[in-house]
């Protein structure tokens, strides 16, 4: 969310270029979040289930979705729900929007703000964690570390200050602040850096599991760890491209490349399950033969029996199990099982992501290629026909 909020600031003039735009609030609010080191989330899309209005106003009941509900000199009120705040549970505040197009009679549902989480009115509700009291670090080492909690956020008749509003009443402005500022481009460039040194981790994992179950020298094995190393490697070549092709943008600011950008949040989001399968099939049913707790060496009796019979030549059983619970906690555990939902839609979805590759293809300069060529020839005459040896 700094990358979010950093990029509407590197153009704030985006919000006096229509009505509903709060400029200097957003200023304030991007001073506020660096001064004060802010930990901040967000919530930028409806609830799924509440996006078919139709069906709202046949039944006469409210549409679950946040939105004004009223307005008085310190600010407007919020009733509804925001989908799906990861992180909420640790963050000081939350950035309510709305990244997905609203129809244009949706301008109550527009209102873009940065608010304190502990607001009167608004609750998290949120999934049971993952990383609970009793978690072990030996035996979920991701989790403990890692478990970021996701929330929807449900607002009861919450008073949300004038200040902290950058966006009112404006459906198209609630989307294009994102798109029309360096905004969208800054916070995924974040991602991206993210799921590369997940990347490296998940290589060098990879590998020390096939040591650890002898298994590395085998030709094919190698094989598999080799287009492990390609693919990591590529991906951190696509980001090396964003900054190498990087663009002049306005106010004097650079800006990493966008289409390289897009396209290495589309091939993340594509191959973070094959990525995870390929580990897992490395792993053989190794995760399987490990006792439910690492407790097991608080008792001399099944230590001994532990280290007797789960130690192999290299490496003893403690070894042994601490590589196989950290990949297990990788790819098979509940903390994996999130992630893998995460890696596939925290950009929002896989239809949205090809979009932002499609609008930002120069389709002029692709079409011209295949033009260019085609503009070399024509239908052949029948003299060039004879010089050509044809018949
Ligand atoms: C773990 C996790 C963490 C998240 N964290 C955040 C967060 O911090 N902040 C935030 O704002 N959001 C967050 N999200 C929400 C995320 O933005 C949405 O999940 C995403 O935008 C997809 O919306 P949806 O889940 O409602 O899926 P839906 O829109 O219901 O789509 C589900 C599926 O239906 C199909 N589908 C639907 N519409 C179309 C279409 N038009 N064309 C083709 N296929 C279609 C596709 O197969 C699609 O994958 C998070 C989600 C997850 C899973």
């Amino acid at each position: 969310l700094a990358g979010n909020i950093s990029g509407l600031a590197m153009k704030p003039e985006v919000f006096d270029s229509e009505p509903g735009g709060f400029r200097e609030n957003l200023l304030q609010i991007y001073e506020h979040m660096r001064r004060d080191d802010i930990f901040a989330t967000y919530a930028v899309v409806p609830p799924p289930g509440a996006r078919n209005k139709e069906y709202y106003q046949s039944a006469g009941v409210a549409q679950p979705a946040c939105r004004v509900t009223g307005e008085d000199d310190k600010g407007v009120i919020l009733n509804g729900m925001k989908f799906l705040a990861t992180g909420a549970a640790y963050a000081h505040e939350v950035l309510v929007g709305n990244i997905m197009p609203l129809e244009p009679d949706q301008k109550k549902e527009s209102i873009t703000c940065v608010i304190p989480l502990n607001l009167e009115g608004l609750t998290l509700w949120s999934r049971p964690p993952l990383n609970r009291m009793d978690t072990n670090p030996f035996d979920n080492p991701l989790t403990t570390k890692f478990d970021e909690s996701d929330c929807m956020l449900t607002f009861n008749d919450v008073h949300v200050p004038w200040e902290k509003i950058i966006v009112h009443d404006n459906a198209p402005l609630s989307r294009n602040i994102y798109t029309q500022t360096p905004s969208h481009v800054m916070a995924n460039h974040q991602c991206n850096v993210r799921f590369h040194s997940k990347m490296r981790f998940l290589v060098g994992l990879a590998s020390l599991i096939t040591k650890v179950t002898g298994a590395r020298d085998i030709p094919a094995v190698r094989e598999t760890l080799a287009k492990l190393a390609a693919m990591e490697a590529g991906y951190g070549a696509m980001i090396d491209g964003q900054l190498y092709r990087y663009h002049e943008v306005d106010n004097g600011y650079v800006l990493f490349n966008r289409r390289a950008l897009y396209a290495a949040l589309h091939w993340a989001m594509e191959n973070h399950s094959h990525l995870m399968d390929t580990v897992r099939e490395l792993l053989g049913g190794g995760p399987f033969q490990f006792p439910a707790s690492i407790d097991v060496m608080k008792d001399p009796y099944l230590k001994e029996m532990f280290e007797n019979y789960w130690s192999t030549g290299d490496y003893g059983a403690k070894e042994r199990m601490k590589f196989f619970k950290l990949a297990w906690d990788l790819v098979g555990s509940d903390h994996a099982s999130r992630a893998t939902s995460y890696e596939k839609f925290y950009v929002g979805p896989a239809h949205a992501v090809r979009n932002y590759n499609f609008v930002n293809a120069p389709w002029e300069e692709l079409h011209g290629i295949a033009e260019g060529l085609m503009d070399t020839y024509d239908i052949p005459s029948d003299e060039m026909l004879l010089n050509d040896g044809g018949t």
